[in-house]
């Protein structure tokens, strides 16, 4: 049985991948994995001017363009499916000069976008840290009696990237009074007051910010206070 024509579009050269047991029309060589067929009648990739050829298979976009771009000829390879009653792409023929240069330059991209990556990671640790750094300044001048330790976590704990504290919301970025408050506020609430007890042992958030209240007050004046008494 012949084969099924292959697709053709002027200026691309189709390799067919064939599981008949064909030989070649020039030189009776066979049975060929792979053959282009000539009027019907196929040939191997030698008789064909293609067997210095390397098979690249489909499936790195970029590889396979720039491999392609580089050769000055290139074959694409295709399998007939039967079920499907079409050829499909398997892959292309390339210069392999072309191929090892196009796979530098795809090693040498992804070099450049793991540096960029690494830079990128580098700088916003440095925001943060410098971020950090103001957020706790920022804790100690509104309330001078908080431990230099204490006002670090706070910091540190509101600046976390992308945890959508209130560190990193707009008002935080801005280090607005109200923002540190908050923060302050809710590390108190935690970590002075049985805030979190209440919470588990079923009390309502409501309900046991009502309670602590007077507690954070007091942790809030004593840091407010401990500045004006030492400044
Ligand atoms: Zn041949």
């Amino acid at each position: 049985m012949a084969l099924p024509a292959t697709p053709h579009s002027p200026g691309r050269l189709v390799v067919v991948q064939s599981l008949k047991r064909k030989r070649c029309a020039g030189c009776r060589r066979g049975p060929l994995s792979l053959l282009v067929l000539e009027d019907g009648a196929p040939r191997c990739l030698d008789c064909a001017d293609l067997g210095h050829l390397v098979f690249l298979p489909r499936g790195d976009t970029a590889l396979t363009r720039r491999s392609r771009e580089g050769s000055a000829l290139s074959a694409v390879v295709v399998r007939f499916n039967r079920r499907k009653s079409r050829y499909e792409r398997q892959g292309v023929l390339v210069e392999e000069a072309a191929l090892v240069r196009a796979e530098a330059r795809c090693l040498a991209d992804a070099e450049a976008r793991r540096r960029r990556r690494a830079r990128d990671a580098r700088r916003r640790a440095v925001e943060d840290e410098r971020f950090a750094v103001a957020f706790a300044a920022e804790i100690l001048r509104l309330f001078p009696g908080c431990p230099a330790e204490r006002a670090r976590a706070i910091a540190a704990h509101a600046s976390v990237r992308g945890s959508g504290r209130v560190g990193r919301s707009a008002a935080g970025r801005a280090l607005t009074e109200g923002a540190v408050i908050s923060a302050v506020v809710a590390a108190v609430r935690h970590v002075d007051t049985p805030y979190d007890q209440l919470l588990m042992s079923g009390v309502s958030r409501y309900e046991a910010r009502r309670r602590i209240t007077p507690a954070v007050e007091s942790v809030l004046r004593t840091w407010q206070e401990a500045g004006e008494a030492t400044g």
